[in-house]
């Protein structure tokens, strides 16, 4: 049989169908939309869904103006800014080239974790951008969805003198506080027959939760009660979603970070250090801390936050 030219061409193209099936197959691990890490304009897998700051859904950071109230013209303020105080090593390249995905590798060496007292990411968002003129790498809500409000080369306003060298998240919870269901906290909390939920003050209108009618329940039913900064603070739990979530962020980011360990700082008695590191100590840790062992004023992400539970979740999901 002879082959006709169009027949020539159906082979060809059922050829490089095969091909580009098989190179889809083959390359681990696959980039699924909506889970995804955006390093430097490339995207790395993450196995959570994540809104990305491009999306009809996402929160930008990168808006120069209130993201929410659009009445007012664009401020033209940056509410992040460029990674400065980088090693020698690595200036004169960045000088030279600009900040690339390897230059961060060696760059970045911690991951912040926060509470960010609005109770969900959508009011979080709108304190930092629209009234504080701060900003985050990630957000991540009651119900387990991460939002990523800027490229992760950006240096985000979020812990001071850590904002060079880190990532930041802010965990959506109403807070730590001195006295177990204050006048705040009752504000944040009501009881059912399950335990305390959260619910939300009645001048919040809109929570942004992207979960239809999600039931905000801390991962353990009552209040847990914990020293940071050498005084006691009182809070409910996360989620089991924050957890689940959280634990899958900080895998992926050790993934792309090797220098963010799966770690946090211990004592001498292997517990996690409860209060503030001396600078030193600070700049010289890689892994992930929280926002306490950055700053002496500050108690998130508090007393409930399980840190074994996360770190040794993000190890087996590492396989380590
Ligand atoms: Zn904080």
């Amino acid at each position: 049989m002879k082959l006709s030219f169009l027949h020539y061409r159906l082979l060809a193209a059922a050829a490089l169908v095969l091909i580009l099936l098989l190179a889809r197959c083959t390359s681990a691990p696959a980039i699924r939309d909506g889970h995804t890490l955006e390093v430097c304009g490339q995207r790395f897998p993450i196995a959570t869904r994540v809104v990305n700051w491009r999306e009809s859904r996402g929160y930008d950071a990168y808006r120069e103006g209130k993201f929410f109230d659009r009445s007012e013209p664009p401020d033209g303020k940056r509410r992040y800014g460029v990674r400065a105080n980088l090693p020698e090593a690595i200036a004169a390249n960045v000088r030279a080239n600009g900040l690339g995905l390897d230059d961060l590798r060696r760059v970045v060496h911690q991951f912040v974790l926060h509470y960010d007292i609005a109770g969900c990411s959508r009011q979080c968002f709108k304190v930092l951008q629209d009234v504080r003129n701060l900003s985050v790498h990630f957000l991540l809500d009651v119900d387990g969805t991460i939002y990523q409000t800027l490229d992760l080369r950006e240096k985000a306003q979020h812990a001071t003198i850590a904002n060079d060298f880190s990532i930041g998240v802010e965990i959506a919870h109403p807070g730590a506080y001195p006295q177990p269901m204050n006048a705040t906290m009752a504000v944040w909390y009501e009881k059912d027959a399950q335990g305390w939920r959260q619910r939300f003050p009645g001048w919040l209108k809109e929570t942004g939760i992207l979960t239809p009618d999600f039931v905000i329940r801390p991962a353990r039913p009552e209040i847990v009660s914990g020293t940071v900064q050498g005084k006691t603070y009182h809070q409910l739990d996360f989620t089991e979603q924050q957890y689940a979530a959280l634990a899958r962020l900080c895998a992926a980011l050790s993934e792309v970070f090797p220098r963010i360990r799966l770690e946090a700082p211990r004592d001498q008695n292997g517990e996690v250090v409860d209060h503030a590191l001396p600078e030193a100590e600070l700049r010289a840790f890689d892994g992930i801390v929280g926002h306490f062992h950055v700053q002496t004023n500050k108690q998130d992400p508090g007393p409930a936050f399980q840190w074994n539970r996360v770190l040794g979740e993000a190890r087996r999901l590492r396989g380590r």
